[in-house]
């Protein structure tokens, strides 16, 4: 008879050792808990419940952050379903089509994206294009009677964004632009924490984002509206805002762009600014395309200091609260922002909701942007028209 080689050589000489015997598959005694999984699926293991009805939603624009978070994001969605493509690069639009489920005849380029108009699967349009060309396509979709998420920041100017308005109102349908953070359970919670109180008056607010930006890059370019406090530096000034829950009154600030470094031909390096509250908050922001990459706030309150590092990071939240001497950190079960954002404007679709970041919210933070850019062209502290 053929002997079969012992796969288990080593466990079998420690069993014997220890006198153990091997598991057979016949049932153990009465009182032994059965060890094959029951029929039913075990309480602590989700079955998701059917939805009555998904939304069809377009993405426009296929770089990074549209490849590499938002169409991966759809999987974890339970609304929300990729049903149509926007891109200049029809191979590359066809190839992801495949990859997601996409029927091929969804698949438009810039010239025929208004005959999305026509398609009855598209509910929603999402913007994932160069600063520059928010206002366009945001229009441009929501004249095709399409609700429109928008990526940060809503537009170059405030005149386009007030355009981007105008244009939901008289479509009657819905525009929000994408503040991903509104929907994770780290800054919400930083957020009600403020609203409470817990941090007593706010006094002070620092916040910092930065990273190291390699050209090529949209970022770099200012005729695509690149630049790093509309890029990550409107985190900063988003977070000072949402913790506030009061819209800044003036700003100070100071841009760096080194000579030596190619980069920052057309955008500057850093920029650091100050934003001063009606309450008398002031918030101290940096921001910066050639540094290592630090994303955190603290808020400074007269009764506790809240502080988050990684706070704007698409996961790693840290939230510490720090009062009477004693340190408090905050376990929260963390979500996808981009699954939650894109579910939570489902919701709003459905049920016809106002989202709750608006044109008016990338507004607010447009006009903020343009009076930081004018400081630091003057040096001037420059009031922020409401
Ligand atoms: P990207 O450069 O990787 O992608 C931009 C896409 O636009 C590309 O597919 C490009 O082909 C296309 N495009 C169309 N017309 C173009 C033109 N005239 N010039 C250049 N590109 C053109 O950029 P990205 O990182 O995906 O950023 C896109 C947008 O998303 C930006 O508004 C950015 O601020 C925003 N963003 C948001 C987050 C977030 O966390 N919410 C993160 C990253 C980027």
């Amino acid at each position: 008879m053929h002997a079969f080689p012992d796969p288990h050589p080593d466990r079998r000489r420690f069993l014997a050792m220890t006198g153990a015997t091997i598991l057979t598959s016949q049932a153990g005694a009465a009182q032994d808990p059965p060890l094959a999984p029951p029929d039913k699926q075990p309480p602590h293991v989700r079955v998701p419940e059917p939805v009555a009805k998904t939304v069809g939603w377009a993405v426009v624009g296929l770089g990074q952050l549209a490849l590499e978070e938002v169409l991966p994001a759809f999987a974890k969605c339970r609304l929300s379903k990729p049903v149509a493509l926007v891109s200049g690069h029809p191979d590359k639009a066809k190839k992801v089509a495949a990859v997601y489920g996409i029927d091929p005849k969804n698949v438009y380029d810039y010239e025929n994206y208004d005959t999305i108009a026509k398609n009855p699967q598209v509910d929603v349009i999402y913007v994932i294009l160069p600063n520059s060309l928010h206002a366009e396509y945001t229009v441009r979709g929501l004249k095709a009677g399409k609700h429109v998420l928008c990526e940060k920041p809503m537009a170059a100017t405030v005149a386009e964004c007030e355009r981007m308005i105008a244009a939901g109102k008289e479509a009657k349908r819905k525009l929000m632009i994408a503040y991903r953070l509104r929907h994770e359970p780290f800054n919400r919670t930083a957020i009600d924490l403020c609203r409470k109180g817990e941090v007593g008056k706010i006094k002070l607010i620092t916040a910092s984002n930065g990273q190291d930006t390699k050209a090529p890059n949209i970022r770099l370019s200012k005729a695509l509206a690149g630049g790093p406090v509309e890029d990550v530096g409107v985190y900063c000034l988003n977070a000072a805002r949402y913790l506030t829950g009061e819209e800044p009154t003036e700003v100070t600030a100071v841009a760096v762009r080194p000579k030596d470094d190619p980069r920052f031909r057309e955008v500057a390096e850093s920029v650091a600014f100050t934003l001063r509250f009606p309450s008398g908050t002031v918030a101290v922001c940096d921001c910066s395309f050639g540094v290592a990459g630090v994303r955190r706030y603290t808020v400074q309150g007269a009764a506790a200091t809240l502080s988050m590092d990684g706070a704007f990071g698409y996961a790693g939240q840290e939230l510490v609260l720090e009062k009477d001497k004693r340190k408090a950190k905050f376990d929260l079960s963390p979500v996808n922002h981009f699954a939650a954002e894109m579910d939570y404007f489902s919701t709003c679709v459905l049920k016809n909701e106002n989202p709750l970041t608006p044109g008016e919210e990338g507004l607010a933070d447009v006009r903020a942007i343009i009076a930081i850019a004018e400081a630091t062209r003057t040096g001037r502290p420059v009031p922020i028209p409401r």
